[in-house]
């Protein structure tokens, strides 16, 4: 690949934040709702912890990473400066990993299998504290990807209700590329709501307008603050 990489200056992450956050506004108030209702996670993958003290500088307060290891390299500094930072990881996580993202998430998104599950059950346990929890569903039940397939989501869901109470705060998707992502998004908050969970991790760069029209209560937008990625 070579891809052109588009690092984002000081300027240009603090505007785009702003700009951003405007788009979610102008989206929530569309759909009749209140912008206060969405919560913009920045997504900071493969970019460097100076563009996260950036959108810091600028009032950004919570972030998403997908990997554990960048994240434990990344944030735990920044939390003594910023103690109401908030960090979400949102990728696919190892049961290997579960101990170490326990200690640094406020949220994992990314609960997807119950092997899963019972790692991160034995990790509260060992920590002491359970980060609030997102059920990934696969809404395209595409075979490459992470999340719970749409017919055992059901099943999942109830058992992590069980075992977790309220700590199992909603559901995240990412649509198939190429595809009209609506569909998967309406399927994701009807979804949500028939097991009574608040949270609808959904929409990103492209598309988290439209997720908002569609209810999102978090969107996760990277490129559109951070500029492109650096190969990772
Ligand atoms: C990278 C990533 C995002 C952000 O994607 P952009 O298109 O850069 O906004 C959102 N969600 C997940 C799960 C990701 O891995």
């Amino acid at each position: 690949m070579n891809e052109q990489t588009t690092p984002a200056t000081d300027t240009t992450i603090g505007s785009a934040l702003t700009h951003v956050r405007a788009q979610i506004a102008a989206a929530a108030t569309n759909a009749g709702r209140d912008p206060a209702s969405v919560t913009l996670v920045a997504v900071s993958k493969f970019h460097p912890r100076e563009a996260v003290e950036t959108a810091l500088a600028a009032g950004q307060r919570v972030f998403g990473e997908n990997r554990v290891q960048e994240a434990a390299a990344k944030f735990p500094a920044l939390r003594q400066r910023y103690p109401d930072l908030k960090l979400h990881l949102i990728g696919g996580l190892q049961t290997n990993k579960a101990r170490e993202a326990v200690r640094l998430a406020d949220v994992i998104e990314s609960l997807d299998r119950p092997a899963l599950s019972d790692a991160l059950a034995r990790a509260a346990d060992q920590e002491g504290h359970l980060p609030d929890l997102l059920i990934e569903v696969n809404t395209g039940d595409e075979p490459q990807k992470f999340g719970i397939p749409r017919e055992k989501a059901d099943a999942f869901i109830r058992d992590c209700q069980t075992r977790f109470g309220a700590r199992l705060r909603g559901l995240m998707c990412i649509p198939p590329a190429g595809e009209d992502p609506a569909p998967h998004f309406r399927f994701l908050h009807s979804l949500a709501d028939e097991h009574s969970l608040p949270v609808r991790s959904m929409g990103m760069s492209a598309d988290f307008p439209l997720a908002i029209a569609e209810g999102a209560t978090l969107v996760r937008v990277g490129t559109a603050i951070f500029g492109t990625r650096p190969p990772g």
